[in-house]
């Protein structure tokens, strides 16, 4: 098929809806009902961008099976050029939503890319399992799936694993293994964008199993559709408003859901680890997924960051407090932020070479120091939308108000130094998404969280990261000190009595 149209993604979707449960309700038909109708828009956007003829060669290639033109997102990068390529074409997905949609497919693409480039370190598990990666990237590939995944064990008491839960099956867990497949009980959380064909269940990027955790140590994929999956999702943020009143809201949310698996079979052919915990520890960092997943988030971040300064510049001229030192002090500390991102990505992909998988990949190092700096500068991004946009974040009449009974005196009161009233309100509305809303507060926990544990992420990059030259270094700058200190007197002439000083040593 190669890749797809947004049509065919959303045919796709009403075809095999999967099992979404929202306010009580279970969803018919995710392309039509009011939480999901506008982000599968969306998504459906991104997919026809594919087939635009000004962007077709900028955002597919050729598939080395088929001979289709495939999604970019799923290139195996072998030089420089590939990896300029493939950022390319995710920033202008990112640019799309202004970084707002988080889950768009590259994010999966980019993770199954590398696994199946590191099919052995799954076949070492069992060699059916090299095999299943590399075919089913192929499959997602020539079917341009949209993935979701789930990687975390539901929060219940984290003193202890998920083999130490009160619930043998509160995480998903191994029930039984038949000729058909591995039977699978429990919960994960939490899967974004559940509106999508096929979800990634996969072990942790960051938190370790021990021994006792054998039955949760897996990496499958299966539709999501498959009997036995649900999604309970949360409330949605999309409140069916137009895209005047919640221009973010209204256009990208996401959705987030906790994954449950009443005794669902997953396919061995669908099975790429199991019951292999050391393995599974390891599977993000050595199959280098982890850094091609960052490449991604990072391309994102600096549209994301584009975004905002935009945001912020435009709220600055239209109340025109340009002129205030400490308003020229935060915008310039966006424009440090986005600069950071920028050559962070930069020199990742500069310092990019070949791994032992021969795939072409980004230099790790900046691309952790970014994605671990952006879940602290995005927060204050947010912050500084709040501090210059003030009480202006709070007067912002709907589109009802603006065109109703009291349009004269909106249009008066609400208009600005370089603005009119509606325009105004349109500029604040966005930064009240982007800053307050519901949609807008959401954003923020996603970027403090979504790659995992900000602090256990510090943790891995304290242990991880060679320090011993700056040490090395410090400790050879604190004996030129010494030496520098020595006391300078002429040595003795042989057989002269030693100073009284160095006598008493
Ligand atoms: C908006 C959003 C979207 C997400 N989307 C996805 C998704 O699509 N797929 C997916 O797999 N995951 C997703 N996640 C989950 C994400 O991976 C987790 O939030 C992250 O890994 C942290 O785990 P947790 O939320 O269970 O927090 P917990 O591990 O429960 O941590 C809670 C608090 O306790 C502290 N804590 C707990 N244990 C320890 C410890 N051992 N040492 C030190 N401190 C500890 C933490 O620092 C934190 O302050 C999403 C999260 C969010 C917020």
């Amino acid at each position: 098929m190669g890749a797809r149209t947004g049509q065919q993604y959303l045919e796709a979707l009403r075809a095999h809806p999967p099992e979404l449960w929202i306010g009580g309700e279970r969803v018919a038909d995710p392309t039509t009902h009011p939480a999901f109708r506008h982000v599968t828009g969306s998504i459906a956007a991104l997919y026809d961008m594919q087939h635009d003829p000004a962007l077709r060669e900028e955002m597919t290639y050729v598939s080395p099976s088929s001979g289709e033109r495939v999604g970019l997102s799923f290139l195996t990068p072998r030089t420089h050029e590939d990896l300029v390529r493939v950022r390319r074409m995710m920033k202008r997905w990112a640019d799309y939503s202004g970084g707002m949609l988080g889950r768009s497919p590259d994010y999966l693409n980019r993770a199954l890319m590398a696994f199946a480039a590191a099919a052995d370190y799954c076949a070492a598990n069992d060699p059916r399992f090299g095999a299943n990666i590399r075919r089913y990237y192929e499959e997602a590939r020539e079917r341009d799936l949209c993935l979701t995944h789930t990687l975390i064990n539901p929060q219940a008491n984290r003193a202890v694993g998920p083999a130490g839960q009160a619930d043998p099956y509160l995480a998903a867990g191994i029930v039984r293994e038949t000729a058909d497949g591995v039977v699978i009980r429990g919960a994960r959380m939490l899967a974004t964008l559940p509106v999508a064909d096929e979800i990634m269940v996969f072990p942790s990027t960051l938190l370790r199993g021990g021994q006792d955790d054998a039955p949760y140590a897996f990496a499958f994929a299966i539709p999501c559709a498959t009997p036995g999956l649900r999604f309970l999702c949360r409330e949605s943020f999309d409140y069916g408003r137009s895209p005047v009143d919640h221009p973010l809201g209204s256009r990208f949310e996401e959705m987030d859901a906790v994954v449950i698996f009443d005794d669902v079979l997953v396919p061995w052919e669908r099975v790429f680890l199991l019951r292999d915990v050391e393995r599974c520890n390891r599977a993000f960092a050595e199959t280098r997924a982890v850094v091609h997943m960052a490449h991604q988030v990072v391309t994102k971040n600096v549209a994301k960051t584009e975004f905002i300064l935009g945001v912020v510049c435009l709220l600055v001229e239209t109340i025109a407090i340009e002129q205030f030192q400490h308003v020229q002090e935060k915008v310039a500390e966006v424009i440090h932020y986005l600069e950071a991102m920028r050559a962070f990505l930069r020199a990742a992909e500069a310092d990019a070479a070949i791994d032992r998988w021969g795939v072409m990949t980004p230099a790790w190092p900046p691309l952790d120091a970014a994605r671990q700096l952006y879940t602290r500068m995005y927060p204050r991004m947010i912050e500084i939308v709040q501090l210059l946009g003030a009480s202006g974040l709070m007067a912002i009449p709907t589109r009802d108000d603006v065109d109703g009974p009291q349009a004269q005196t909106i249009a008066r009161y609400y208009q600005a130094a370089r603005a009119n009233a509606r325009q105004r309100i349109r500029l604040f509305r966005l930064a009240w998404d982007l800053a307050v809303s519901a949609f807008g507060s959401r954003q923020v926990l996603y970027e403090r969280f979504f790659f995992g544990d900000p602090v256990r992420m510090a943790g891995v990059t304290f242990t991880s990261y060679d320090k011993t030259p700056y040490i090395e270094r410090v400790r050879q700058f604190l004996a030129r000190a010494d030496a520098a200190m020595a006391p300078q007197t002429p040595a003795p002439a042989a057989g002269a009595p030693a100073p009284a000083g160095e006598r008493d040593r």
